[in-house]
This record gives structure tokens, C-alpha cells and sequence, in this order.
């Protein structure tokens, strides 16, 4: 790793779930890491460990604000963002504005630095999709001024700015879109599926399932979706990249796994399904197989494992951190 000894990486959205998967991953690829969050949704917790390490810097910002690094940069990774629909529904203009102005300031430090960009967008810019895989050429059935509006939107801006410092200002960059995403450090009460059926089983109350469960996602373990990225990053192709896995399964049969993998005898029950809730997702990876020589190695048996085995080493105090559980004051039905 020799090669990499002097580069020096901008994270942004360090402290979060992605973002300090992606701390790990360049420290011990022997990089210069300068880490950077708000702590809005993402915890010093998942990065503390990394505090001792002299290759790494932490700063408490805000990306929307001006943003000043002092020294070289060789790459910025856009991770800051609310990212699960519970988040961002309660803080939409934060969602907005990091996904808008945050890249616009890291775009602008890019070009400043001479450094190159990636940015963690989404499955989302899809929206409810009407093409099934959903490859890159799909443009998407995205509803702008629906609950996840705020999300979308901001994700395909965030694309759209960067083609444009691309083409325009000629910076090298790239563009991830990522699916749906599990593993270690997840927050148990972020709203998404997999920590809200983990938290539900662990204080032994009942499966929320929101419609009748036939909706699809397909999940993706952390250390495949790190591989990918770091892959895509090192590749020379600006045009957006799916990185996920197409193991594609319905809620349902998601919830029977997590009952049998908590060995709980929960019952489900079921609750509206959420406005815009998209009815199939599975990434077409044909592109990133071919440009990348990727594809996940993790099966959801072996990553749910682990992932449960984290859930369960948390405190009682945390497990019983719920508030964003209480779906029905934030979900627009
Ligand atoms: N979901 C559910 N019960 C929950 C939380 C989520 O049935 O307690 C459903 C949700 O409606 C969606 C799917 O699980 O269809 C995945 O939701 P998540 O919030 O994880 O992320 P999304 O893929 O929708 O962005």
C-alpha cells in the first residue's frame, strides 16, 4: 500500500453508518483520512476507536456551510445525508440542503484541490420503478413533492450537479447508486427494515409490516457495498455505477428470516404501507460486474448474522431507544 501512504481522503458523513465503514477501510488501506459530520444522524460512537490513529482528523461540521480543509485532498467522498425515510422526513430540509449545497461545497473544494469526487446516491433516484431490475438507463418514476421527495430529489440533483463540474469544470468524478444497505453500526432505531424487525425481536414485541408485505428490497452486506465503492473510485467512469446485491426478497419473507434467525416467536403485524413505498427493488450490477470485476460475496444469511450479533451486543439503554419507531407520527399514509 505503499502508493497510498501520502493521499489524503475527505470523507463526509464519516460518523455515519457508510461513512465510517468507509473510515475503517481507507485508515487501514494506509490513506490520510479527514472525517467530517454534524452528528445529525451519525454517531462519534462509530468512529472513536479511529481517534487515536495519526493518519485520521475529525471535525465537527456542517457540509451545507462552507467547507475548509487545510492541505491537499486527492479525493472527496459525499456521504453525508439523512438516508432512511424516517430521517428524512423529519428533518427534510437538512436531506435537501446537504444533498444541494453539501456537494456544491465539496464540487467547489474538489476543484479547488484538484481532487477527484464520489457520491453515495441511491436506489431512490429510481423512485417507485416501472422497469424491473433497475439498471442505469432507467430514469426513474420519482414523485417530487411526495414524502421521499425530499430525498429523491436531492439524490438526483446531487447527480446532476456533479455531470455538470464533470463535463464543465472537467473534475473527475463518480457516482454510486446504492441499494439497499445492512451491517454493523446501523442506528436500531433508524426506521429502516432491518434494525426496526432486529429491535422488534430483541424487546420481544410484534413484526411491523407495513401493506401486505409482497413489497421487494434486496439487501446488501456493508463490506460488499465498501468493496465496490473503493473499486468504482479507483475506476475512470463518471457515469453512475448500481452497487448492491440482487438478492431480491419480499418484506414478508424478510420478516419470517429475521423470527427465525432471533429464534423469537414474534408475530407479524401489519400497518399501512407508507406513501410512495416503492413496490420492487433489485439493482442490475451488469455494469459494475463488467467495469469493476464486482460483485457481492456475502450471502444474507452469513451478513444477517453478523449484523444480529452487533444488534445484541448493544446496551439495554440503546435497544430501548425507540422514538423514531413511532412510525405513525412521521409517515405521511
Ligand atoms: N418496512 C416495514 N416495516 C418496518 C419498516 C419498514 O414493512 O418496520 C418496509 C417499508 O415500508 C419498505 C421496506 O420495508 O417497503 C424497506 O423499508 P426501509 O425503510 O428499510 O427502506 P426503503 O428501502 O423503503 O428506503
Amino acid at each position: 500500500m505503499e502508493t497510498n501512504a501520502k493521499k489524503r481522503v475527505l470523507i463526509t458523513g464519516a460518523a455515519g453508518f457508510l461513512g465510517s465503514h468507509l473510515c475503517d477501510r481507507f485508515i487501514g488501506d494506509g490513506y490520510r483520512v479527514v472525517a467530517m459530520d454534524n452528528l445529525i444522524t451519525g454517531r462519534l460512537k462509530n468512529i472513536e476507536h479511529l481517534f487515536k490513529n495519526e493518519n485520521f482528523e475529525f471535525y465537527n461540521h456542517d457540509v451545507s456551510k462552507f467547507i475548509h480543509v487545510s492541505g491537499p485532498l486527492d479525493f472527496i467522498l459525499h456521504f453525508a445525508s439523512p438516508a432512511s425515510p424516517i430521517d428524512y422526513l423529519k428533518i427534510p430540509i437538512q436531506t435537501l440542503k446537504v444533498g444541494s449545497l453539501g456537494i456544491h461545497n465539496c464540487l467547489g473544494l474538489a476543484k479547488a484541490k484538484g481532487a477527484r469526487v464520489l457520491i453515495a446516491s441511491t436506489s431512490e433516484v429510481y423512485g417507485d420503478p416501472t422497469v424491473h431490475p433497475q439498471n442505469e438507463d432507467y430514469w426513474g418514476n420519482v414523485n417530487p413533492v411526495g414524502p421521499r421527495g425530499v430525498y429523491d430529489e436531492a439524490k438526483r440533483f446531487q447527480e446532476a450537479i456533479t455531470m455538470a463540474y464533470h463535463n464543465f469544470h472537467g473534475i473527475e468524478t463518480r457516482i454510486v447508486r446504492i441499494f439497499n444497505t445492512y451491517g454493523p453500526r446501523m442506528r436500531l432505531n433508524d426506521g429502516r427494515v432491518l434494525p426496526a424487525f432486529i429491535g422488534q425481536a430483541l424487546r420481544g414485541e410484534d413484526l411491523t409490516i407495513f401493506g401486505d408485505g409482497s413489497q421487494t428490497r434486496s439487501f446488501c452486506y456493508v463490506e460488499d457495498l465498501i468493496e465496490g465503492i473503493v473499486r468504482l473510485l479507483h475506476s475512470d467512469y463518471a457515469l453512475p455505477v448500481n452497487i448492491g446485491n440482487p438478492d431480491e426478497i419480499t418484506i414478508s419473507d424478510f420478516a419470517e428470516e429475521i423470527i427465525k434467525l432471533t429464534q423469537t416467536n414474534q408475530k407479524v403485524i401489519y400497518k399501512d404501507l407508507p406513501v410512495d413505498d416503492p413496490k420492487q427493488r433489485q439493482p442490475d450490477i451488469t455494469r459494475a460486474k463488467k467495469l469493476l470485476n464486482w460483485e457481492p460475496k456475502v450471502s444474507r444469511e452469513e451478513g444477517l448474522k453478523i449484523t444480529y450479533d452487533y444488534f445484541k451486543s448493544l446496551t439495554e439503554e440503546e435497544l430501548l431507544q425507540t422514538e423514531h419507531n413511532d412510525f405513525d407520527k412521521f409517515i405521511i399514509r
